[in-house]
């Protein structure tokens, strides 16, 4: 359910039944009858932050709970006919776009991410519905006669069973869609965690699905503000087959080595530290604009999000002035007020952060500009375009999560290609080129799973997202997504002639 007039209130089987906010006092489904658990969280805005929400905070035993209730599930959710899984996915896009408005507003209130990119991850979300609705028919398999002619082999995928699946808060629809539509579609019910800062939007995503017609327990929600014990518990469960994890490359890190244990099945989408490559020849005009929707997109907050700006030296010091001019016009504020650019989700991260950009300023680094801070208590941090930045500095190192801008000059090929792969991690990369056959040919040399060349969006549900190196390990979205929640299986077929 959403409510009109209150922004969002979950339905009670959801995580619980405790919800109390100040954006629902109106609503009449926040009831007062319904028991208080013992233990809840907090969730806040991040602009000003004001309380949004009191909800459940959830242990192990709910965990397995909702395993168990997953688990009861899975059978008759796989042996549903793909037109008719397909059908309620088809029917959760069609919520999703309906409820668009109310569902941005929610993610700008718990993420702080400006509207114009909340209501555009609403509708990237809900194409993952819509995607894995067409996908959840067009099976795969094939059958063939075995080379030595004795047999027949037909291979089928079958899903891998229940799954964990853990988001994050910078895209609290989006990582939660091209998982949750893509594990149904194959056929496996699910547990979803999502992150602390963030639940509320996965809780109305999970109503829209029921709403749409999904049984009940094909996909449970555990709110939690301690992550660890509750994924721990999953990962030690017999019956949970998968872990998709989409977060930073140090949890990332710490679940693989937790699943090597029952060598649970892992796909991994982690961290990132994308260079942008703009060429000599590039159109000045266009590499600003797709530097600017690469970096300040999500106010910086994208695994996607361009880390290092990597300028040739015939073009740094108009291509600076151009950025710089866009970037001090960025306004900063509560998204909601309709603001460009919203807060850091946290104070960790805003300190985090500016800490970065106060060493390369010791380091000898020069700011070209930054924009206006608001009169706020919220974690903002102004945006920023540093240039002579030096090559050590941790700011090209980590990955920065915010909306600051590292220029750094480059002379020849050579030399691009080994600063843009001058990291641990390989997840996007963008190339701005006049020559496009040049820019192929940079692009071929990137230690990257997805290229951008000449734009600064690599993301589409139809296309295989994910990293190479420390970024991740497997694909989502496009067939791949879809296989990410199947198991192989062969049939090696012989009758008598
Ligand atoms: P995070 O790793 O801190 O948290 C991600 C999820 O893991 C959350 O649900 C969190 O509660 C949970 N978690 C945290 N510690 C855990 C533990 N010890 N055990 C089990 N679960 C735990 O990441 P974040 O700060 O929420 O998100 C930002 C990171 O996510 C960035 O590094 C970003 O690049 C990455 N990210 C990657 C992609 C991608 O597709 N590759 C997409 C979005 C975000």
């Amino acid at each position: 359910m959403l409510f009109a007039g209150c922004g969002f209130q979950p339905k009670s089987e959801q995580a619980g039944s405790f919800f109390s906010s100040p954006l629902c006092h109106e609503c009449s489904a926040c009831s007062e009858e319904e028991p208080v658990p013992d233990h809840t969280f907090i969730v806040e805005d991040p602009a000003s932050l004001e309380t949004l929400a009191q909800i459940p905070d959830m242990g192990p035993d709910d965990a397995r709970h909702a395993v168990e209730r997953a688990h009861l599930a899975l059978v008759p959710w796989a042996r549903r006919a793909p037109r008719e899984r397909a059908d309620i996915l088809m029917r959760t896009y069609e919520l999703m776009l309906e409820q668009s408005e109310t569902l941005a507003e929610l993610i700008t209130r718990e993420n702080g991410k400006s509207l114009t990119d909340a209501a555009a991850e609403v509708r990237y979300a809900a194409e993952f519905f819509r995607w894995y609705a067409e996908e959840a028919v067009r099976p795969e398999g094939s059958y063939g006669t075995a080379p030595g002619g004795t047999s027949r082999t037909i291979v089928t995928h079958r899903p891998v069973g229940v799954a964990a699946l853990v988001t994050p808060w910078n895209f609290p629809a989006a990582m939660v869609t091209r998982k949750v539509a893509p594990a149904l579609a194959a056929g496996c019910s699910a547990v979803l965690k999502p992150a602390a800062e963030t639940p509320l939007t996965a809780l109305a995503i999970a109503d829209l699905l029921s709403d749409a017609g999904a049984p009940d327990d094909l996909l449970t929600v555990v709110t939690t503000s301690d992550p660890g014990p509750v994924v721990d518990a999953w990962l030690g469960d017999e019956r949970v087959r998968k872990l998709s994890f989409t977060g930073s490359t140090r949890v990332g890190r710490l679940l693989l080595r937790s699943a090597a244990d029952r060598v649970v099945n892992c796909s991994m989408e982690l961290g990132g530290n994308a260079p942008v490559i703009v060429a000599a020849d590039a159109d000045l005009d266009r590499a600003v604009a797709g530097t600017m929707v690469a970096k300040f997109r999500n106010g910086g907050q994208a695994c996607t999000a361009a880390n290092r700006i990597l300028v040739h030296e015939d073009i740094v010091e108009r291509f600076t002035e151009k950025l710089s001019e866009q970037v001090c016009r960025l306004e900063v504020g509560a998204a909601h007020s309709g603001a460009d650019i919203g807060p850091m989700i946290s104070k960790r991260e805003r300190d985090r952060l500016n800490k970065l950009i106060a060493s390369a300023v010791a380091d000898g680094a020069r700011v070209t500009c930054q924009a206006q801070l608001p009169d706020l208590l919220g974690h903002f941090v102004a945006p920023t375009v540093l240039v002579d930045v030096d090559p050590g500095a941790a700011l090209l190192q980590e990955e920065l999560f915010g909306p600051v801008a590292p220029i750094v000059v480059w002379r020849n090929e050579e030399e691009v290609v080994e600063l843009a792969n001058a990291t641990e991690h390989g997840l996007a990369a963008y190339v701005f080129a006049g020559d496009l056959a040049y820019s192929i040919r940079l692009a071929e040399q990137l230690e990257a799973g997805m290229v951008g060349i000449n734009r600064g969006v690599v993301s589409d549900p139809s296309a295989p997202f994910g990293g190479v190196k420390q970024s991740g390990l497997g694909r989502e979205g496009a067939r791949d997504g879809i296989r990410a929640f199947q198991e192989t299986q062969y049939l090696s077929v012989d009758w008598p002639q």
